[in-house]
């Protein structure tokens, strides 16, 4: 955690948000991440998910099981659903979400709009195609020699 800290102090004076991450497995550090955010241009470049990109590079799987995460600031919800897509045993946190709310990094929006049903978010959703989109689900489904995740 002290190491994901300081990643989260350093990336300030490098262009990023005050958001570090770590990626342990075995008792060692694996991978880090810091957030690179508005430094890329990419909205998804969280410390949490860079540190998972890496972490899957350096061990040559998209499956975590058996590393934990240590970040500084507990995970907003594509962190979250991202640790839970890596398969990442266990999350450690430093600061809370209300302690990133109350410096402007405000994530309860989107909780708030996970627990509506989808026809009452703000974030319209739309069904479209669905006849013509779900043939590469039956492509899938019938593929035999398909990676399963
Ligand atoms: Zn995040």
């Amino acid at each position: 955690m002290r190491e994901a800290i300081e990643l989260s102090l350093d990336n300030i004076d490098h262009g990023g948000g005050p958001f570090g991450a770590v990626i342990v497995k075995d008792g060692r550090i694996i991978a880090r991440g810091a957030n690179r955010v508005t430094a890329s241009n990419d909205p998804t470049a969280h410390a949490e998910v860079n540190a998972i990109r890496e972490a899957a590079r350096v061990l040559g799987t998209f499956d975590l099981s058996g590393c934990e995460i240590y970040t500084s600031c507990e995970p907003c919800p594509m962190c979250l659903g991202a640790i839970y897509w890596a398969h990442l045993d266990k999350v450690y946190y430093g600061n809370t979400k209300a302690d990133a709310k109350a410096i402007g990094f405000d994530d309860s929006f989107i909780y708030d709009e996970l627990a509506l049903p989808m026809d009452e978010r703000h974030l319209k959703a739309i069904p479209l195609m669905h006849d013509e989109a779900i043939k590469a689900f039956e492509k899938w489904e019938n593929k035999s020699d398909k990676i399963e995740y």
